[in-house]
């Protein structure tokens, strides 16, 4: 990471932000398929801290960091930030932003979401200046309709004058919800997370809440 912001000079750099609990290839493939797109040079992916909009037990961030690392090692054009992780108490994405904005100047910066995330976006600290530290990129997600993305898309544009890519993905129908669910079941997640990730989740026993 220290190597990469040394020499990051007028880049297109994308930004993942996400609870990441845990990644799993759905994350994995539509920033892929969304770096292509746009041509952004790098994603940094920024597994959050303490989200204040997360409720169930959520895992270690050091393991939550750690997997993330796992399942973008392979690919040099990702790498993967503990600025969040390493912050005390809540994170919010418009900190992280200012952060990355002073860090990056010459950087042009893209935060990836899914369809949920942006439709969300109004609950978010100071959401007026996230839209104008970054261009939106909103991804489509199974069981978020497009067109009800398109319309709050819109309204947010309109609000805030604020940038927001609404593009089409290969959708993936997975979330880490699913992930921890099939996990505490004792059920396979093969194919669905990294190879990687898995081994790490058997070593450190996690997702194993036995419960029914
Ligand atoms: P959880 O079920 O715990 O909320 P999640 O699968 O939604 O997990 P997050 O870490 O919350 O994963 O998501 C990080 C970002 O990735 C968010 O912007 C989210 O919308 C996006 N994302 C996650 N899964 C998908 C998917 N299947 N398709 C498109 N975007 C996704
Ligand atoms: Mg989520």
């Amino acid at each position: 990471m220290a190597e990469f912001r040394d020499s990051a000079h007028n880049l297109r750099i994308g930004i993942l932000g996400g609870t990441f609990d845990p990644i799993h290839y759905a994350h994995l493939a539509t920033v892929e398929f969304i770096r292509g797109k746009y041509n952004l040079d790098k994603v940094i992916f920024i597994p959050s801290g303490n989200p204040p909009h997360k409720f169930w037990n959520i895992t270690d961030k050091k393991d939550r960091y750690e997997m993330v690392v796992l399942a973008t090692v392979k690919n040099e054009n990702f790498v993967v930030s503990d600025m969040e992780i390493e912050k005390v108490g809540k994170t919010y994405t418009i900190d992280t932003l200012r952060e990355l904005k002073k860090t990056y100047p010459t950087c042009e910066l893209f935060f990836i979401t899914g369809a949920d995330a942006i439709c969300d976006i109004e609950a978010w600290k100071d959401v007026a200046e996230n839209f104008k530290l970054a261009t939106f990129i909103a991804a489509t997600r199974p069981g978020i309709s497009l067109l009800r993305a398109q319309d709050y898309i819109e309204k947010l544009e309109n609000k805030y004058n604020a940038k927001i890519i609404n593009v089409y993905v290969p959708s993936l129908d997975i979330s880490s919800t699913y992930i921890r669910d099939q996990l505490n079941l004792g059920k396979s997640v093969r194919y669905l997370i990294p190879e990687n990730v898995e081994a790490y989740i058997k070593e450190k026993g996690l997702y194993n809440f036995g419960v029914e």
